[in-house]
């Protein structure tokens, strides 16, 4: 138990912004004193040992639910709700150990409430989708699998004591009892290291793939996006569109309202895009005030009609600031894939229909002719074509 709170600690230590890590540090702290108790319980008058036992282990449990919360962002509960909770266990142990002392009843209550904590742990935990977040679900493994222990192991004594166990295997279940703490215990505390471990690995992914400010793909995330939308249109034939997008008249925004309202301004066309968009499709922001979007499965009428209410969307919702409405429009080229276009001359004839949107006089959406490729093609073209279409 030393060895796993000290393992967490120095996780904790390492990465002190993992939210749940400091809880489920105190947690297995708290299991500290069960070990203690157990050595010194024969030299403890009773009731000390009572409230040792009871108190740890409620806080052990409570707390690694605190923490489960904590770590997916859920509201908390109300230490009103805990500390209730732990008065009434501790009132009914001391009830059963100092005014009609029974040893199995108290041993039943402790089991039940401690084997809720964990169901409800195990519960909480399971979130997201085993195959996005595996140590979730391993986690809410071990904790299902301990709390469904917790629940059974009075009985398992009740039947030893209806006369199925002899004193020496009721001896034994005593130990697997203590046993089963310590694995599990052990288990969990790896499971919250590979937690700790997932959060990081995803927060590296964010940071290597989002753009900071707005939160979109980076261009390096959206080139590989793209890529793998084209290949996938090749193989299974299904049609890709892209749009790129520049704010009109930026600078103005930005020497009018200043660098700050600039960025906000970028902010709100990506949260006007999301909500325009359908899952699956990709937003990126290509530099400065540029964004381009992979639309998977869109013909480039499709993509135009997306687009034309896009730019519609920005144009209706100006960015609200000090009481004034900081009007945002957008030119947008529109560029439907022809197989077998490399994504790098897709992105070019949407970036030269979008130049062409600003001539025409900005706010408009334009559609880009077909690639030169669809003119007749030479030998090597038809190869090509053939490989990645499959056909
Ligand atoms: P148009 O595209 O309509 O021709 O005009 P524009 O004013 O938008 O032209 P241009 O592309 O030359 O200007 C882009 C401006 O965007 C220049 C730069 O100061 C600003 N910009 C680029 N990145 C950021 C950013 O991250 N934040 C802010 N606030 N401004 C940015
Ligand atoms: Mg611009
Ligand atoms: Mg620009």
């Amino acid at each position: 138990m030393l060895i796993m709170t000290v393992m967490l600690l120095a996780a904790w230590r390492m990465n002190p912004r993992i939210a749940g890590l400091k809880a489920w540090t105190l947690a297995f702290a708290c299991g500290l004193p069960i070990c203690l108790n157990l050595l010194w319980h024969d030299y403890a008058p009773e009731w000390l040992s009572v409230v040792f036992t009871q108190l740890s282990n409620f806080l052990l449990a409570w707390i690694n639910l605190l923490a489960c919360r904590r770590y997916l962002n859920l509201q908390r509960l109300p230490h009103s709700a805990g500390l209730s909770a732990m008065g009434m266990l501790l009132a009914t142990g001391m009830y059963f150990t100092l005014i009609q002392p029974n040893q199995g009843l108290r041993f039943l209550i402790l089991s039940t409430v401690l084997g809720i904590l964990f169901l409800l742990s195990a519960r909480t935990m399971a979130r997201g989708g085993p195959g996005l977040y595996p140590a979730r679900y391993l986690y809410a493994l071990c904790c299902g699998g301990h709390g469904v222990f917790l629940l059974s192991r009075p009985w398992l004594f009740q039947v030893g004591r209806n006369g199925l166990f002899n004193s020496e295997q009721i001896l034994v279940v005593s130990h697997l009892v203590v046993i089963e703490a310590i694995v599990a215990l052990v288990l969990l505390g790896f499971c919250v290291v590979m937690l700790a471990n997932e959060q990081v690995t995803l927060a590296l992914k964010q940071m290597a793939d989002r753009d900071p400010l707005t939160g979109a793909y980076n261009r390096r995330a959206f080139m590989s996006t793209l890529e793998k939308a084209t290949l996938y249109a090749s193989r299974l034939a299904f049609p890709v569109s892209v749009l790129l997008i520049d704010l009109d008249h930026f600078k103005r925004i930005n020497d009018t309202w200043g660098h700050q309202r600039g960025d906000d301004a970028l902010r709100h066309v990506v949260r006007v895009a999301q909500d325009c968009l359908r899952e699956g499709d990709i937003l990126g922001r290509m530099g400065g005030e540029e964004f381009a979007i992979v639309l998977p499965n869109a013909t480039q009428q499709e993509a135009e009609h997306i687009a034309n209410r896009l730019r519609q969307a920005i144009e209706a919702q100006p960015l609200q600031y000090a009481g004034a409405a900081l009007s945002l429009t957008t030119s947008i080229g529109v560029a439907g894939w022809q197989p077998p276009e490399k994504p790098d001359s897709l992105l070019h004839r949407a970036d030269e229909a979008m130049y062409q949107a600003k001539r025409l006089g900005r706010n408009c959406v334009v559609t880009a002719p077909q690639p030169a490729s669809q003119l007749p093609m030479d030998d090597a073209a038809i190869a090509q074509c053939v490989l990645l279409t499959g056909r």
